[in-house]
């Protein structure tokens, strides 16, 4: 078919006018006929099977039942009057239930006629019911062609309101594929097709929104999941490819003084299996002639900081500078003080910079960055001001999964001729999966392993009820010498009410721990940062014995004596946070509990955080647990990636064709980097559009 027939703006199709089509664009996103063509349902409804009225369940899906109305009553309520008719088959009785348009239904019903029924079911008092059921004589239904499988695509209050309903969505796709005669010419070559059994691209689309049955369904959907996949795969490798070529980074060919002498002096311990493999894979990108771009992911405690200095050492060898930023204060300077130390005998240059350094303090870090002088410079965003100016970055290590934008990368490096080379560090665990479709860009090196000797930390899910032994065992614990965290959790529309919790709690524990056998520290966002600090500091001095606090010390802090974390309301946290929260413990010899606190009333979701958390320490397991129940918008930091717009495809229950697009993108790339072959030439022409337009489905119909 012509392609530019779908570039039509949407106005030009038949029974959309200019308030329509202005709504579409706004509401939808819908600019044109290829637009509509790629707003794809996101249920369907099954009008193939007909429901018994003792075979309803108990859910919200929508049924479909045949009987007849017996009876109708006007019953009052509160505002207004509802109108019920008992609706019956030859297993039990239903009603039916309208609030609004009693007086045209009233004229028009049938009584004792045969109806066929639709809709959503409510159990009310022993007794299904269905509001404003869609509604059919028999007869009607009988003489009318339809597809059994009736797509719904997504909405909003406001196309609802003005009339584009899903009967008129469904028109209008119905008018596209007249106008545009449906013969969409295929997207992927014949030889994928072939060994996939996939169908053709315009049968997929045909039964996407119109299906002819289940079975044709389930071939259209993983047609286009497989090919949006693929060609989102496809880009990703492309762009990591084209950033190994291209962009140049500086080759660190030395293995130097710095390095050796630490590796063979000066490691506190002997590095973990994964720590030396990811060293390995670190080094083999620094010593090519490509800039590193890569996310360095470990568990908490699994071990990053030492790899990172061994990084950076790597840099200073080869005559660079680098610099480590951290999300917040206390964490910079944990990573000062423990660098500090470790380089204790060696000849670098390291300094501190956040936002709260003194201005003269900042002067003599500027002259010494410039002069080259300074070797590593730690810190917060403060790194990022205008005023810091590297002689000569070689390397930033950003720890704790900051994604900077390309203008924030930009002024780290905005003296260099070459970008310096970037290591991210995480410790929230990403599913490899996830991974894959985020990070494909970048390269993925995992501490998979934690350090020998950790005790793993017990985790009890305690109810509300029995506080009191709770409070014993923290008793114990810190007669034993330990130190324990409480922590509560402090959700911003609900402020006001968390801090009350939070501060009822502070009394309860000051009560039952009472001066001066125990020193309690408090800890939470409403405080000034100058106290806050002073109330860690005296935690981490171990002047005091239980630390209540919020969130606030989700990420960072290193206290190895503390070995009890008390999660209160642990049902309101997400998974990937409680794991965060009892990273806190189990950093040193002892053994370490957590304990999750919750009241009796518990959804299914948070009795499946609890069990996951109570069953696992480990936080990659965590993590695709959470992102089932989550979803992979909601999991940090992915919301900036557009990759997970998605149109059709879903990355947690499509996780088996996203395996399999990725591994055909990579055999294709092997084979023909080039996209040259005659053989491929469907797919260079479709990432040809697919380059030049950001949103894939607007380019490959
Ligand atoms: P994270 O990955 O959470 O940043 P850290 O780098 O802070 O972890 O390391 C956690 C603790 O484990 C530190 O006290 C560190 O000294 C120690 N550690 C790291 N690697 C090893 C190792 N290979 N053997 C023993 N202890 C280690
Ligand atoms: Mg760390």
């Amino acid at each position: 078919m012509n392609q530019n027939q779908l570039q039509t703006p949407i106005d030009y199709l038949k029974g959309v006018g200019p308030n329509r089509a202005g709504l579409l664009r706004t509401e939808l996103g819908i600019h044109t006929y290829q637009d509509l063509l790629n707003f794809f349902p996101n249920r369907y409804l099954d009008k193939t099977r007909f429901y018994k009225i003792k075979d309803l369940e108990r859910n919200n899906s929508e049924v479909q039942v045949v009987g007849k109305i017996v009876h109708l009553k006007t019953v009052d309520q509160k505002r207004g009057k509802r109108l019920v008719a008992d609706f019956i088959d030859d297993t039990g009785k239903m009603e039916l239930v309208w609030f609004r348009g009693h007086k045209w239904i009233r004229e028009n019903l049938k009584l004792n006629t045969p109806y066929v029924i639709f809709g959503k079911t409510n159990w009310f008092s022993g007794l299904f019911s269905m509001p404003h059921p869609e509604m059919e004589l028999v007869e009607e239904y009988k003489k009318n062609l339809r597809t059994a499988m009736q797509p719904v695509y997504p909405s909003t209050e406001k196309l609802t309101k003005s009339g584009i309903t899903n009967r008129a969505v469904n028109k209008m796709m119905q008018q596209l594929f007249l106008e545009t005669g449906a013969k969409f010419y295929d997207t992927l070559p014949e030889s994928i097709k072939e060994e996939l059994k996939l169908i053709p691209k315009a049968e997929a689309m045909f039964n996407v929104h119109f299906p002819k049955s289940q079975e044709l369904l389930a071939k259209a959907q993983f047609r286009l999941k497989f090919e949006e996949l693929f060609y989102i795969q496809l880009q990703l490798l492309m762009k990591n490819m084209l950033r190994k070529n291209k962009i140049k980074g500086f080759p660190f060919d030395q293995v130097g003084e710095y390095f050796q002498e630490f590796y063979e002096n000066h490691l506190p311990f002997d590095l973990t299996n994964a720590q030396k493999r990811v060293i390995k894979e670190i080094r083999q990108d620094l010593g090519s002639s490509a800039q590193m771009n890569r996310l360095l992911q470990g568990d908490v405690g699994s071990g990053k900081t030492i790899v990172a200095l061994m990084t950076a050492l790597l840099a200073f060898d080869n005559d660079f500078q680098a610099c480590l930023m951290a999300p917040t204060e206390i964490l910079a300077i944990q990573h000062y003080n423990g660098i500090k130390e470790l380089t204790a005998d060696l000849d670098i240059n390291i300094r501190l910079l956040t936002g709260s350094s003194k201005t003269s303090e900042r002067r003599e870090i500027h002259a010494a960055l410039e002069s080259g002088e300074l070797d590593l410079l730690i810190g917060t965003h403060a790194l990022l001001e205008d005023k810091v100016k590297f002689k000569n970055l070689g390397l930033a290590i950003i720890d704790e999964q900051h994604r900077f934008g390309v203008a924030q990368r930009a002024k780290l490096w905005r003296k260099n001729t070459l970008p310096p080379h970037i290591l991210v560090m995480t410790a929230t665990p990403i599913p490899r999966t996830l991974a894959m479709s985020l990070y494909g860009d970048l390269d993925i090196s995992v501490i998979d392993e934690l350090p020998p000797g950790r005790k793993s930390i017990k985790t009890v899910h305690r109810y509300d009820s029995n506080r009191l032994k709770v409070f014993r065992f923290i008793k114990d614990e810190v007669k034993k010498g330990r130190q324990v965290y409480v922590v509560y959790p402090l959700i911003q529309e609900s402020e006001k009410m968390d801090y009350k919790d939070l501060m009822d709690g502070y009394e309860s524990i000051v009560r039952e721990f009472p001066m001066p056998d125990f020193q309690i520290s408090i800890v939470h966002g409403q405080m000034k940062p100058a106290d806050k600090d002073y109330e860690m500091n005296r935690f981490v001095k171990g002047e005091t014995q239980i630390m209540v606090a919020t969130t606030v010390i989700e990420v960072g802090v290193n206290v190895p004596n503390a070995s009890v974390m008390i999660i209160e309301s642990a049902e309101r946290f997400g998974l990937s946070q409680l794991h965060q929260l009892r990273g806190r413990v189990g950093r040193g010899a002892e053994q370490s509990y957590c304990i999750l606190m919750t009241g009796h009333k518990l959804s299914a979701d948070s009795k499946t955080r609890l069990e996951t958390m109570v069953s696992t320490n480990d936080g990659f397991e965590i993590a695709e647990v959470d992102l089932k129940l989550r979803g992979p918008g909601d999991i940090m930091g992915t919301q900036q990636s557009g990759v997970l717009n998605l149109k059709i495809a879903d990355i947690v229950k499509d996780n088996d064709i996203l395996k399999l697009a990725r591994s055909y993108a990579l055999q294709v790339l092997k084979e023909d980097p080039d996209l040259a072959h005659e053989k491929n030439k469907v797919i260079r022409y479709t990432y040809g559009q697919l380059a030049k337009h950001k949103n894939i489905w607007n380019y490959i119909s």
